[in-house]
């Protein structure tokens, strides 16, 4: 031992001395490690924090891994924390090529020899597997649509899809009119229903999109909706007796709101928001009377 040393005068590194090896119980070095100190390997307990709430399998402070309480969620074979594999854990029983449980894809999956109509495996039909493709990134929408002949999956991307091309290809597609009609009313998107109106031919389905509308007549949205609806049943010069009775009592209705204080609704007055409609409602009146 050096004479330094044994006068007591070691030379700390950290924890240990650089010339004899002695140890000291501070200053210990624990990034490596919460519980094991990579200088002298004096050990602790419970010192890891398995993220916010004790809850993960890797240490938020010095990145240590635990196998367990791993997070399957984003990808059921690999944990987005940890990155550990395991294998056989997605559920391809809905849909051979989107695991139902955490959304994984892989192509080319389904089974399409027995029946080219539908998987043999998934019981997805070739219809509903191209609607999914069309929310891929890249996705040739014109190519993609082209291959759908169900029209029921047209109504069905119509109703569900957000972008205005895909939708107006889509509704370009439908001739039934009673998925025209269910497009109306139940589109994600409001001018779905405002594309769909145009191909209607049937007063009477037409009649029924008007109430439908008018019910709502507080919202500009579906105002326009039976506005257009309208200027339709006007084209076709067939007016439902319900549908007069029921502008007899919407037409004064909507005067009034014309007239209130508050007349700004997103900087347009209600007068100019309603004055289509309310040309549209008096041509009808006025067509009976
Ligand atoms: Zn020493
Ligand atoms: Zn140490
Ligand atoms: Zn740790
Ligand atoms: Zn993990
Ligand atoms: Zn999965
Ligand atoms: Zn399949």
């Amino acid at each position: 031992m050096s004479l330094k040393c044994n006068l007591g005068f070691h030379s700390w590194d950290r924890c240990k001395c650089s010339v004899c090896g002695k140890t000291r119980d501070e200053q210990h070095n624990w990034s490596a490690n919460c519980e094991k100190c990579s200088i002298c390997g004096k050990t602790r307990e419970k010192q890891h924090k398995w993220g916010k709430w004790d809850s993960d399998c890797k240490c938020s402070i010095c990145g240590k891994i635990r196998d367990e309480h791993h997070s399957w969620h984003i990808n059921c074979e690999k944990c987005s924390k940890c990155g550990k594999r395991r294998e056989n854990q997605h559920d391809w029983t809905t849909d051979c090529e989107k695991c139902s449980k955490c959304g994984t894809t892989l192509p080319n999956k389904h089974d399409w020899l027995t029946n080219s109509e539908r998987c043999s495996r998934c019981g997805k039909t070739y219809s509903e597997v191209i609607a999914d493709s069309l929310n891929q990134n890249g996705a040739n929408y014109e190519l993609i649509l082209s291959k759908i002949t169900d029209q029921k999956i047209f109504a069905k991307i119509a109703c569900t899809n957000k972008h205005r091309r895909i939708i107006q290809m889509a509704i370009n597609k439908i001739d039934d009119q009673s998925l025209l009609k269910s497009i109306v009313f139940s589109a994600h998107e409001d001018f779905a229903g405002e594309l769909a109106v145009e191909k209607i031919k049937d007063v009477k389905v037409l009649t029924e999109i008007c109430d439908f509308a008018l019910g709502n007549h507080e919202d500009g949205i579906k105002i326009n909706l039976s506005t257009r609806t309208m200027n339709l049943i006007i084209a076709a010069n067939d007016f439902d007796p319900s549908l007069v009775e029921k502008l007899k009592v919407m037409l004064p209705k909507i005067h009034d709101l014309c007239s209130t204080e508050d007349t700004s609704h997103g900087g347009i007055t209600y007068y100019q928001f309603y004055s289509e409609w309310i040309t549209a409602a008096k041509a009808i009146l006025e067509s009976v009377d």
